[in-house]
């Protein structure tokens, strides 16, 4: 018999933890939609093509970890491994260069990467996600950190790390590659193969290289940070400016590259020790030549994604408590089968009216129904009986003190408001 376990790598998110991922779904909505995002939803997957350019073919991502099959009819196909790719390539094919800008979107998706399973490290996962196209300056950078703190602190998070870096546009990158090269080359020899097939092509993808053996000598290398030419400079130094202003706290970490080709000037991480090996939360960053790489016109942008399981794992740790599943307003129980009609029936309208209640379904004795009633965690409950059914009135029970009162039964509704 094949296993009838779900895949590695993959989860089933239960009941009582579906209220903590609702939760974190709606703030994030929330905020995204006061911050002025509107809501984009794509595809789960796309051609590879749009990936190896989107995502870019030196990135670990391209190179080991996507799931890519051939459909029926031949085509090279991926799961996305992450969301911007597809926010970019519905950007250009949906025609939206010509709306007024900043164009500013967000998603919440699942991705798809063929990884190492560990702590905080799924092939399927969860990302929250937003871009911002068509603004050049460091404003808007600043503007979506700010979105991630007021969404921080929405969701009870006291302590997130938020670490920043400039890793230069391709006039600054082309000299500096130069001197990451000049450190690197005496070592060619003991870093990994990846490494050296990404030496030539993007040396600073090896910054991001996760091999033991690489981290020395990428310690050892030069900073884009201290190489930047006079515009990446102003605009990150008017990135911190605005930071400042919007009283968010901030580390400049000159090791921050992201893992993503196609990241320009700022690079940010939300950090934290409770999520697992690399300890990553959130990461951004401007891409000002990724809508150009992929058919658009030249356009600046930037955008983050989170991992919402690494988010939920960091509020647990943080001691932040979920909200409990709602719990039914009214247990409506019967004394036998025929009242039992009349209970579904209440039960009905209730619902129909917008309060939350339950009856029973298995055609249980009055005191199991009871019971249930009581481990559901119901504030009220009425019994119907033959008299009940006829005189329209029955006793409304307060759960909590025992007290009773008479209703009319049509009235439930508003008596328990
Ligand atoms: P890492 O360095 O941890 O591999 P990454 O740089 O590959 O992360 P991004 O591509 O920037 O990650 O994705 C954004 C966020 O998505 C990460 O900060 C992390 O919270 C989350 N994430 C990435 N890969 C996984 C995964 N396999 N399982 C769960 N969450 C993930
Ligand atoms: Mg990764």
């Amino acid at each position: 018999m094949p296993s009838m376990k779900a895949p590695k790598g993959t989860r089933d998110i239960l009941p009582p933890e579906t209220s903590a991922w609702q939760r974190v779904e709606k703030a994030f909505s929330s905020v995204a939609a006061r911050f002025g995002y509107a809501e984009i939803r794509l595809p789960t997957f796309e051609h590879t093509e749009l990936f190896q350019r989107g995502v870019g073919d030196t990135t670990d991502i391209v190179q080991k970890e996507m799931y890519t099959f051939l459909d029926k009819g031949g085509r090279s196909l991926s799961l996305r491994p992450e969301g911007t790719a597809g926010v970019v390539r519905a950007y250009v094919e949906n025609g939206m260069p010509s709306l007024p800008t900043p164009v500013k979107l967000f998603y919440l998706i699942t991705a798809f990467r063929y990884e190492n399973v560990q702590k905080g490290r799924y092939r399927e996962f969860h990302q929250f996600g937003a871009e911002a196209f068509g603004a050049a300056g460091p404003a808007i950078d600043a503007e979506m950190i700010g979105l991630l703190s007021v969404f921080f602190e929405e969701m009870g998070l006291k302590r997130t790390g938020l670490r920043i870096n400039s890793i230069g546009c391709p006039v600054c990158r082309a000299s500096y590659n130069d001197l990451l090269r000049d450190s690197l080359r005496p070592h060619l020899a003991e870093i990994c193969g990846l490494c050296n097939d990404r030496f030539e092509r993007n040396p600073l993808r090896i910054l991001d290289c996760k091999e033991p053996k690489c981290r020395p000598f990428i310690e050892g290398a030069p900073a884009q940070l201290d190489h930047l030419c006079p515009d990446c400079a102003a605009h990150f130094e008017g990135m911190k400016g605005e930071l400042d202003r919007l009283g968010i706290a901030y580390a400049v970490d000159r090791g921050i590259v992201r893992g993503l080709d196609y990241y320009t000037r700022t690079v940010f991480e939300f950090v934290s020790e409770n999520v697992g090996t690399q300890g990553t939360i959130c990461g951004g960053g401007r891409y000002d030549g990724l809508v150009e790489a992929c058919g658009g016109p030249a356009t600046p942008g930037i955008g983050f994604a989170l991992g919402v399981e690494r988010l939920l794992m960091e509020l647990a740790a943080q001691g932040v408590v979920n909200p409990p599943l709602e719990p039914p307003t009214l247990f409506v129980a019967a004394v036998d089968d025929t009242s039992g009609q009349e209970a579904r029936r209440i039960c009905h309208q209730l619902r129909r009216a917008g309060v939350p209640a339950e009856a029973d379904w298995n055609g249980r004795s009055l005191k199991a129904q009871m019971k249930a009633a009581n481990r559901l965690g119901a504030r009220y409950a009425v019994v119907i009986g033959s008299d009940e059914t006829t005189t329209g009135r029955a006793k409304l029970k307060n759960m909590k003190d025992g007290t009773e009162r008479d209703v009319a039964l049509d009235r439930l509704a508003e008596e328990i408001r």
